[in-house]
């Protein structure tokens, strides 16, 4: 297939969208309508000139929005339409072609991901009107994790809450951590091997990574479980939330809104859940941002350990996400929480290995772990597989 994919992310009230061509390197079209549904809605994004534009769409749902979407692609007409979606359950271990019982798999799996998989529905549902026309692809953020052997993904449960509601770690981010394990085992001499890796965004997580395969993740049931994230807490005492409704008469839905967006960077700073702004306070002195990043860097290296125990052999670590590809700082204090691991890290390399550079940022002659740094696309990860996909139908 020639023609660009166009890659859908669609929330309850935005749709990000990208067009994708078959040549990597070629350009892309890519913008975000947001606000949908009210009267500030609107469409924003760059042309293929890279200028940017913001079109007002009051009022628009989600099949407008793709309407005007269509407007923006200069012609150019897509061959297949890719949909990130958050859950795929145990069903779904990759991309799948829609049809009627792929969207009824999708719906079973709701109860997993109740805020994020209606809402990719809708999408797919929207997209189906304005394109019937155009094959759709179903690319899952747990599919990656499918591979996790039973160790790794049971929690110490009784059996029945597994085998009759599904209760186990599904892991989060997979289209991110498989395109820069996979990347890695390209750039480096070691090949594909054993990776950790580090998605470090405003969600954040890590996986251990054999062969292409994924063998352990932080993030568990729900994105909420391991790091420490923007607005997320990551792990706590699960008597937590026992606790709190004794001793607070907290509801499971507040406690739930406080430990997804009252937590993490922001929680533990007071300040803002954006990591820029907790570094630059953390440097003028401020004790809530300087705790917020000795805990959030703390907890990357504690992950990061203890994942390894998932992998034969260690050949190195990725950081990636906006923080990981864009923080010395953290990347610094997190490996020097592991010394123990044998990482050499360059620190000229480190701090210009920045803004979309990719990197490996050893010291000369050192024969240790790796450590990379490689932007994430998880975009262009959703094309190819939406490629693949139309082209070898199972
Ligand atoms: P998302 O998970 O929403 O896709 P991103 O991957 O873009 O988010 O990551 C956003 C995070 O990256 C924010 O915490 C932001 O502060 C952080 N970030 C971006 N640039 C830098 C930088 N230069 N230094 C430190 N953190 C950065």
């Amino acid at each position: 297939m020639n023609a660009p994919v166009l890659v859908i992310n669609c929330g309850s009230s935005s749709i990000k969208y990208a067009l994708i061509d078959s040549d990597p390197q070629a350009p892309r079209l890519a913008g975000l309508a947001e606000r949908l549904g009210s009267s500030d809605a609107r469409l924003k994004g760059k042309n293929s000139a890279g200028e940017s534009f913001t079109q007002p769409l009051p009022n628009a749902d989600h099949a407008e929005a793709l309407n005007a979407i269509l407007q923006r692609l200069e012609g150019r007409v897509p061959g297949a339409v890719g949909h990130r979606i958050v859950h795929g359950g145990e069903h779904f271990t990759q991309a799948a072609l829609v049809d009627d019982s792929v969207i009824e798999a999708i719906e079973t799996t709701a109860a997993l991901a109740p805020l994020h998989n209606p809402a990719n529905l809708a999408g797919i549902a929207a997209t189906r009107k304005v394109f019937p026309e155009l094959p759709q692809v179903a690319v899952f953020d747990t599919a990656f994790h499918q591979t996790l052997p039973p160790r790794a993904y049971r929690y110490a449960l009784p059996e029945a809450l597994y085998t009759e509601h599904g209760i186990r770690r599904y892991g989060f981010h997979g289209t991110s951590h498989a395109f820069v394990s996979q990347r890695a085992g390209e750039l480096s001499s070691r090949g594909a091997g054993g990776w950790l890796t580090a998605h470090l965004g405003n969600g954040c997580s890590t996986a251990a990574v054999w062969n292409n395969q994924s063998l352990d993740t932080s993030m568990g049931l729900t994105p909420l479980e391991g790091l420490v994230m923007g607005t997320r807490s990551g792990d706590v005492d699960p008597g937590l939330h026992a606790h709190l409704h004794r001793q607070l008469g907290w509801s499971v839905d507040e406690i739930d809104n406080v430990l997804n967006k009252q937590s993490g960077l922001l929680g533990l700073s007071g300040l803002t859940n954006d990591m820029r702004e907790v570094e630059d306070q953390a440097m003028a002195g401020h004790p809530g941002a300087k705790l917020a990043l000795d805990v959030f860097c703390y907890r990357i290296a504690k992950s990061l350990a203890a994942l390894s125990c998932a992998l034969p052999t260690l050949d190195g670590v990725i950081f990636t996400g906006g923080i990981g590809e864009n923080s010395p700082i953290v990347r610094r204090e997190v490996l020097a929480l592991l010394p123990h691991f044998g990482f050499s890290l360059d620190e000229a390399a480190n701090e210009a290995t920045i803004r979309g550079k990719e990197g490996k940022l050893d010291s000369a002659g050192h024969s240790g772990p790796e450590v990379w740094v490689i932007p994430t696309d998880e975009e262009g990860r959703i094309a190819m597989e939406t490629r693949h996909c139309v082209e070898t139908p199972e």
